[in-house]
């Protein structure tokens, strides 16, 4: 499948002359780097964080209402969103009220990841097909998050497709920091200090 249709989705929920959020067009060549990811704090109409993997020209998308846990003994459920591209790692804004996703968005990590998955005889596996298994392990190489995470999919309610995202290893007992004083790891504002900017104008 090309970007463009794996954006379809993406785009279809989305009207570019009102929202500034990428649409993607303008896709850049990320060649031999090291994939990123990128973690966002979405305040829309529930509060919850968005955790997306480069994976074949796009960014994988997870929905987990209480963001990522750096302590091994929490399962953050994590619903599978739309790919978005990969311009959206860099988004930080508010989208309007009346529009998808309506709300204030930060990026409240960012970085690469390595992928880990190794099927039961140690070999690696692909990254693409380890998602496609419903297990992928990956090392991340963020600002905040560091270290080993799994995300592993299960059958949820009415066998909808849920995940689970969990750190692996030692980890540590932060757990996860309240999304409103979480600060921006592009600009180290606030949610409040991003919505405020947006509405005063042009001091942002
Ligand atoms: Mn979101």
């Amino acid at each position: 499948m090309s970007e463009k249709d794996r954006l379809r989705t993406y785009r279809g929920k989305r009207n570019f002359h009102t929202t500034d959020e990428p649409s993607g067009d303008h896709a850049s060549a990320r060649d031999d780097e090291e994939p990123v990811f990128v973690v966002q704090i979405h305040d829309a109409s529930t509060m919850h964080f968005d955790f997306r993997l480069e994976v074949d020209g796009v960014l994988k998308s997870w929905s987990i209402p209480k963001g990522p846990s750096t302590d091994p003994h929490d399962k953050r459920l994590a619903l599978p969103t739309e790919d978005h591209p990969l311009d959206y790692r860099d988004f930080e804004g508010v989208i309007p009220e009346d529009e998808y996703g309506g709300g204030t968005v930060i990026v409240w990590d960012q970085g690469t990841y390595r992928p880990a998955s190794h099927d039961k005889r140690d070999r690696p596996v692909p990254f693409d097909e380890a998602l496609e298994n419903g297990h992928a392990t990956f090392d991340l190489h963020g600002e905040k998050l560091r270290g080993r995470y799994a995300l592993n999919r299960f059958k949820g309610r009415e066998d909808k497709p849920t995940w689970l995202l969990v750190r692996e290893g030692s980890g540590g007992s932060g757990g996860t920091p309240d999304p409103r004083r979480a600060r921006s790891a592009r600009s180290g504002r606030t949610l409040r200090q991003v919505a405020e900017e947006a509405d005063g104008g042009d001091e942002a």
